[in-house]
């Protein structure tokens, strides 16, 4: 099989589209519509990410509610070799984003710009990037 048979992109320089599972399936049906959606218990309102089955508090029901995508910078690295496809051979951070709107869930994602100028506390917006060989789009943030 060719390097381009699925997609018809080359595969090691593009980001891979995210493969659902029934839990993450609105997660990723949200990122397809423009926005991100993080799980929330429809009875004790306690935020769940990743998605799961039932709450892992009290095990309620879930139901998938837009964030801002606005949020702080709680640690991060600096990636010097594309460890993803797609990603690029040049310096770039991935983070853990503290979500101001749902407080305990941390999102992964690349910080763009200059990763020398990353730091803990740093305040983030996300914005979703396309993947190619699907709709579903993954968060990127930048510092504000
Ligand atoms: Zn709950």
């Amino acid at each position: 099989m060719s390097d381009t048979a699925a997609t018809g992109a080359d595969w090691r320089t593009i980001p891979p589209q995210p493969l659902p599972d029934v839990d993450s399936q609105g997660y990723w049906d949200a990122t397809a519509a423009g926005h991100i959606a993080i799980a929330r218990c429809v009875e004790c309102r306690a935020w769940v990410h990743p998605p799961i089955e039932r709450c892992s508090a009290c095990g309620g029901p879930l139901a998938f509610e837009q964030i801002s995508g606005n949020g702080v910078v709680n640690s991060f690295i600096i990636m010097h070799r594309a460890s993803v496809p797609g990603q690029g051979d040049a310096a770039h951070a991935i983070a853990l984003i503290d979500l101001d709107d749902a407080p305990g869930v941390r999102l992964t994602g690349r910080i763009t710009g200059d990763p020398s100028l990353v730091r803990v506390g740093d305040r983030v917006t996300a914005h979703l990037i396309d993947v190619v060989g699907g709709t579903y789009r993954v968060p990127e943030f930048s510092r504000t």
